[in-house]
C-alpha cells in the first residue's frame, strides 16, 4: 500500500516537472532544469564545511543553450519516461535494463546512472522509489531470521550457509537475531574462509559481504540490521587503499549518491583490520607485503584530504597515513600464512572486544 502511495506522489511530480518544462517552451524561453548538488565530503579538513548535513551544496542549471547541458536534459527525460512507465505499471527495472532500452542514445552505463540520480535529487527520492533495483551482490550469513515479501530467510537453521541479500529491503520484515555483533568483510573469499571454518557456529553474529565495494542492497540491508537489532558492527578490509575506501563506503556513504547518504551510510561501522600496524603485531613474513604502486600512492594521498576523516575518524586517518609511510600494503589473506584458520580462529577473535557494546561510545573503533 505504501509503495502505490509513494508511486501516485512520483508520477504527480513528474508530471508537473514536465508540465513546467512545457510551459516555459510554449512562453517561448529556454526550459532549465535545476539541481541541487550534493557531496559527503571535500578535501579541507580544516574548513567549516557542512558536508556531514545532508543538506545540498550549490546547485546545477541545466539549459539548452550549452550543448552539454542539452545532450543531459535529453537523457533524464528519456530515463523519466522509462520511470514513469515502471512506476504506472509497478514493474522494477534495473540500471542496465533502462540502458538497454536507448544505448545509441545513453553511449554508455554512467550516462544513465547520472540520469537516475539528477531524478532522485530532482523528485526528493531514493533509487528504489523509482522502482529501479540493482542485481543484488551481497551475501549474508549467521544468526538471523527474516521475512523479504512473505518469504522466509532462516539463516539460523544453518548459521555458515550464504543467502543472497535480498534486493527489495522495503520489503525485509520480522528480524530475528541473536547475534552479539555484525561483521562485514570486504572480500568473497574471506567470507568464504569464515563458512568453511563454521566462524558462526564459533562465533554469535551476523556475517556480511558486499563482494568488493557494496551495492545499494548491501548497505541498506546493513542500514536495517543496525537500526532494528543495535548491534555493534565490525569491518574487515584488505590493508590497501581500495579496502580503506571500500570501508568508508559502508560508513559515510559514496560520493556520487551523497544526496541519499542518509539512508545508505552507517555510522556505527568500527573498523577492524586489517590495519597497516597489524603486519608486525601479528608476525607476517615480509614476502606478504606488496609495495603500494604509483596510482596507490595517489589514490591514498587523495583519500587523506577527505574532511570526514579529520573530523570524525582521526585515528583512521593516522592508520592510513602509515600505509603511505611505509610504503607498502598486504591482503587479508595473507594471515592464512600462519594457518589456514587462522583468521577466524585468532585474528578476528583477538580484535572483538570483550563487551561488545559499550555504553555512549559505540560509534569509535
Ligand atoms: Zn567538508
Amino acid at each position: 500500500m505504501e509503495r502505490n502511495a509513494s508511486s501516485r506522489a512520483l508520477l504527480s511530480k513528474i508530471k508537473d516537472l514536465t508540465a513546467s518544462l512545457v510551459k516555459e517552451i510554449s512562453e517561448g524561453k529556454s526550459p532549465s532544469v535545476c539541481i541541487h548538488k550534493f557531496r559527503n565530503y571535500c578535501t579541507d579538513p580544516n574548513s567549516n564545511c557542512l558536508c556531514s548535513s545532508d543538506l545540498p551544496k550549490g546547485q546545477q542549471v541545466l539549459t539548452l543553450t550549452r550543448q552539454c547541458h542539452a545532450y543531459r536534459i535529453d537523457v533524464l527525460l528519456r530515463v523519466l519516461v522509462i520511470v514513469q512507465k515502471l512506476l504506472q505499471e509497478n514493474r522494477h527495472g534495473s540500471k542496465r535494463d533502462i540502458y538497454y532500452m536507448h544505448p545509441s542514445v545513453f553511449s554508455e552505463q554512467s550516462v544513465v546512472d547520472r540520469a537516475i540520480n539528477d531524478i532522485c535529487i530532482l523528485l526528493q527520492c531514493s533509487r528504489h522509489n523509482l522502482n529501479v533495483v540493482s542485481v543484488g551482490n551481497g551475501l549474508v550469513m549467521g544468526w538471523l531470521q527474516f521475512l523479504e515479501a512473505g518469504r522466509k530467510f532462516d539463516c539460523i537453521s544453518c548459521p555458515t550457509t550464504a543467502y543472497t541479500i535480498p534486493v527489495h529491503v522495503e520489503e525485509v520484515k520480522d528480524i530475528v537475531s541473536v547475534a552479539k555483533y555484525i561483521l562485514i568483510v570486504e572480500k568473497e573469499s574471506v567470507f568464504q574462509r569464515l563458512a568453511n571454518d563454521k566462524f558462526c557456529n564459533a562465533n554469535r553474529c551476523i556475517v556480511i559481504t558486499g563482494r568488493g565495494y557494496p551495492d545499494i542492497p548491501t548497505r541498506r540491508f546493513l542500514r536495517l540490521l543496525v537500526e532494528k537489532l543495535c548491534l555493534p558492527v565490525y569491518c574487515l578490509v584488505d590493508c590497501d587503499p581500495y579496502g580503506f575506501d571500500i570501508l568508508t563506503t559502508y560508513r559515510f556513504g559514496s560520493m556520487q549518491m551523497a544526496y541519499d547518504a542518509k539512508i545508505l551510510r552507517v555510522p556505527e561501522v568500527q573498523w577492524l583490520g586489517a590495519f597497516p600496524s597489524d603486519f608486525e603485531k601479528y608476525n607476517l613474513p615480509q614476502q606478504c607485503l606488496l609495495p603500494l604502486t604509483a596510482e596507490d600512492k595517489r589514490r591514498t594521498e587523495t583519500m587523506l584530504l577527505r574532511c570526514y576523516l579529520q573530523k570524525e575518524v582521526p585515528e583512521w586517518r593516522l592508520e592510513l597515513e602509515l600505509m603511505l609511510q611505509k610504503g607498502v600494503k598486504f591482503e587479508i589473506e595473507a594471515f592464512s600464512v600462519h594457518t589456514l584458520s587462522f583468521l577466524s580462529e585468532q585474528y578476528i577473535p583477538s580484535k572483538i572486544p570483550k563487551v561488545e557494546v559499550l555504553p555512549g561510545n559505540n560509534f569509535k573503533s
